[in-house]
């Protein structure tokens, strides 16, 4: 029996492991949604990190792309991109954001980082060495467990801001329904569980290298096997999708952290069938090939359960006090969104925050931390340290947005990692009581008081100063204290204190 494992590839990983090469080896190819983009600029290997055209990727997103030099503005009526060639950061909406690389113009078409065209754009990213390929995948970040990137029932992010930039975008949703390309030299015969933690995947013929990945938020496993389709005769049901593609899946309630293995013809570029374990907690596994057969073990957990998006998991325990910072956004000379009736978000913010203080300062079991108690800059990183250093149990960073476009009002609460969904979910719940505006969503956003903080932390864009109503809403003293009641509210209920 041979035995063969392969390395998993992580995306940070990746792209570091991308050889600085310049020039002599052929630029990678792009994939959007399991369809090569056409595009006039290649991307490009700057030392460690892979630069990409935006205009490509943003416009098979559906999203306007307007130059005035030296800034590129990319938005969809909702979300707002401002780039400067040059520069080491990038406005995202009103919110200052790292670039690994400056963005530079090649010949007329700007060339941003991957890694940042990634996580602001919802793109699940990824590497293929072999083929010098990069592959991204449309996330539905509202509901991460449902689709997978090329599953073919992917949806555009939501996005309800007035606008529908979703509908009609090219190469959107038909990731897993592609038609066979015809270069397959294996057959998939079926997919058996074992109703233990082996899956067999016996085929006839011989398949290229299989490709791992691990994908996180929610967690997963992907296993692609290159140049195989699934045999005429394959055993186990499909759901055939709007546009005739096929897919499937096994459901185990029988294993502590596999709860579904997923399967559909995937890629045509290669013939790809991909294979998706859906886990609610990091796993190891293992991938062998045997005498035509794939098999995967899944092995032990690894990491904490991350339940359903939704369930909130049980608040921390065995502590007297929870300590919760918060962190009013911007600061001094950093303002943040300037709003339309003529105040600025650093005030609202700094408002709102002392509000919620002193309503904790009233709770016995609560301490609240403030990154910033008057009108001074502090930067990201200190904030998400600060927090970090405290072993806060809790983070909640307060801001108000703006967008172009006027009409656009509500409110959206932020989070990055996958345990801060339960707790992005209360306090949504709780800043749209407060506000009164439109619910926008709960929604992922690679905001760094949310990434790098290491405890449940939810950023909460309480509304649009852009727009009129919103603006007079969130300078009003009287609803402040309403929002503020709110939130505190929201904290509570997470620590199951109310
Ligand atoms: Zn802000």
């Amino acid at each position: 029996m041979k035995k063969f494992v392969t390395v998993v590839f992580l995306l940070s990983l990746l792209i570091s492991m991308f050889p600085g090469i310049a020039g002599a080896a052929e630029a990678p190819k792009l994939y959007l949604n399991g369809k090569q983009l056409a595009s006039n600029a290649e991307p490009k290997i700057v030392g460690a990190s892979t630069l990409v055209p935006i205009r490509t990727i943003t416009e098979g997103l559906g999203y306007d792309v307007n130059w005035t030099s030296p800034n590129v503005t990319i938005s969809n009526g909702d979300t707002n991109v401002i780039l400067t060639i040059g520069g080491k950061t990038a406005v995202v909406n009103d919110h200052e954001v790292k670039l690994e690389a400056p963005a530079l113009n090649n010949d007329g078409a700007t060339l941003v980082p991957l890694r940042f065209v990634g996580e602001q754009f919802g793109l699940d990213v990824y590497w293929d060495a072999d083929t010098r390929t990069v592959h991204m995948y449309q996330q539905n970040v509202s509901n991460p467990p449902v689709t997978e990137p090329g599953d073919g029932g992917n949806p555009a992010p939501p996005v309800d801001g007035g606008t529908d930039p979703g509908t009609g975008t090219p190469g959107n949703g038909d990731g897993g329904t592609t038609t066979p390309a015809g270069d397959e030299t294996a057959f998939l015969k079926s997919i058996v569980f074992d109703g233990l933690g082996s899956i067999y995947l016996p085929y006839t013929g011989e398949i290229g290298d299989v490709k791992q990945q691990v994908l996180h938020s929610p967690e997963r496993v992907v296993v692609d096997l290159p140049y195989m389709n699934f045999a005429a005769d394959f055993s186990t049901g499909f759901t055939e999708t709007s546009n005739g593609g096929k897919l499937g899946e096994v459901v185990v309630d029988s294993h502590p952290t596999l709860k579904k293995i997923r399967y559909s013809y995937f890629s045509d570029k290669p013939s790809t069938v991909r294979v998706v374990l859906d886990l609610n907690a990091p796993t190891n596994y293992q991938v062998s090939k045997e005498d035509h057969v794939i098999r995967i073990d899944v092995l032990e957990q690894t990491g904490p359960v991350t339940t359903d998006p939704g369930t909130p998991v049980d608040p921390p325990t065995g502590k007297d006090v929870f300590n919760v910072v918060l962190d009013a956004g911007h600061g001094a000379k950093d303002p943040g969104a300037l709003s339309i009736n003529g105040h600025q978000e650093k005030e609202y913010n700094l408002a709102i925050t002392l509000k919620v203080k002193a309503l904790l300062d009233k709770e016995s079991r609560i301490k609240p931390y403030l990154t910033r108690s008057n009108d001074t800059f502090v930067e990201l990183d200190d904030r998400a340290k600060f927090a970090n250093d405290l072993h806060a149990n809790l983070f909640v960073s307060f801001h108000a947005n703006k967008t172009e476009n006027a009409t656009v009002s509500g409110s959206e609460t932020y989070y990055y990692r996958s345990d801060s969904i339960p707790f992005a979910k209360v306090m949504h719940k709780h800043l749209v009581a407060g506000t009164g505006f439109r619910d926008r969503g709960v929604r992922q956003a690679a905001y760094v008081v949310v990434k790098k903080t290491t405890m449940p932390a939810v950023l909460l864009e309480a509304g649009y100063l852009s727009n009129a109503s919103d603006s007079s809403v969130l300078f009003s003293d009287v609803k402040q204290n309403k929002i503020a009641a709110e939130i505190v509210a929201g904290i509570k209920e997470y620590l199951k204190l109310s």
